[in-house]
């Protein structure tokens, strides 16, 4: 989606991984991966039948900018209507706009859209830059599922505090060959998958999209506590980040248990591992 410069590309993986995140792929009223891909499909349908010329894709933009408009969780956020299905078997998202379309014969339009071709082209999320390269390339070679994966990889401070808390468990830095055994790139997945089934998220919560932009706009607040007798936790941080909200201290108690179980899996994995 953009032309990277860094040494590991987040952007777009492999046929079936890639992110948009930062085009606004789930700023989504009651965003599932089914609605989602649906959208995403019938877009990239009608976009290949779209003249291209500028009337021909602006009539495009006001036509697929329509339902979701007023009712996104980031009011303040884009969803860009050229996000679509990308790839010989369409089973990654990407932009419908670049150059390296079919259809689009070489041409970028991605001057046509919101952002504007410069911001299209050189925008980078904090996580390419926030994210140690070990961390990086564990997500890289562990998720293999674009909705998952663009859920994750904007999260870096999530990601941080999973791979830290492993760091301590182990008494030593995390290495990319940990997770190249089924045991932990299972494990590493099911937390992942937290950030579409996390289910203590607080009940104000924008849902599971990420706005990840430094501009203090949308700030992902302190873990919510019903009552003052709901103790703190030692993943206060990953609660934090999974936008957490508890109502007793038995459930705060449970969301530790599974947090527990997912580490101790990880970490027996990883030890078998070494042998
Ligand atoms: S959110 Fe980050 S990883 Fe995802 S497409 Fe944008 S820059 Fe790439
Ligand atoms: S036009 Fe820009 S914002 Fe829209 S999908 Fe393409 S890269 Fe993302």
């Amino acid at each position: 989606m953009h032309d990277d410069p860094h040494d590991m590309y987040l952007c777009q993986v492999s046929e079936t991984v890639s992110c948009g995140a930062c085009c606004g792929l789930y700023n989504l009223p009651n965003l599932s991966r089914e609605k989602l891909e649906v959208l995403l499909s019938m877009r990239t349908e009608a976009f290949a039948s779209v003249p291209r010329t500028e009337d021909g894709i602006y009539e495009f933009k006001r036509e697929n900018k329509g339902p979701h408009r007023l009712s996104r969780p980031f009011l303040g956020f884009h969803h860009c209507p050229f996000l679509g299905l990308i790839g010989d078997e369409k089973s990654r998202v990407g932009c419908l706009l670049h150059p390296a379309v079919p259809g689009n014969n070489g041409v970028d339009y991605r001057s046509l859209s919101w952002y504007g071709e410069k911001a299209c082209r050189t925008y980078f999320c904090p996580a390419t830059s926030k994210l140690p390269s070990v961390y990086q390339q564990i997500l890289l070679q562990t998720i293999d599922d674009w909705y998952v994966f663009g859920l994750i990889v904007t999260e870096h401070a999530l990601v941080a505090a999973y791979f830290k808390e492993m760091e301590s468990r182990l008494g030593r830095h995390i290495t990319v060959s940990d997770y190249t055994q089924k045991g932990a790139t299972d494990a590493f997945r099911e937390f992942a998958e937290l950030k579409t089934k996390w289910p203590y998220r607080r009940d104000d919560s924008p849902g599971p999209c990420n706005f990840f932009f430094e501009n203090g706009l949308y700030l992902r607040p302190a873990v919510f506590r019903k009552t003052l007798d709901i103790p703190p936790s030692p993943y206060e941080e990953i609660l934090r980040e999974l936008d957490s909200g508890f109502s007793s201290a038995k459930e705060i108690a449970a969301a530790k248990r599974l947090l527990d179980d997912l580490f101790l899996k990880t970490e027996r994995a990883i030890l078998e591992n070494m042998g």
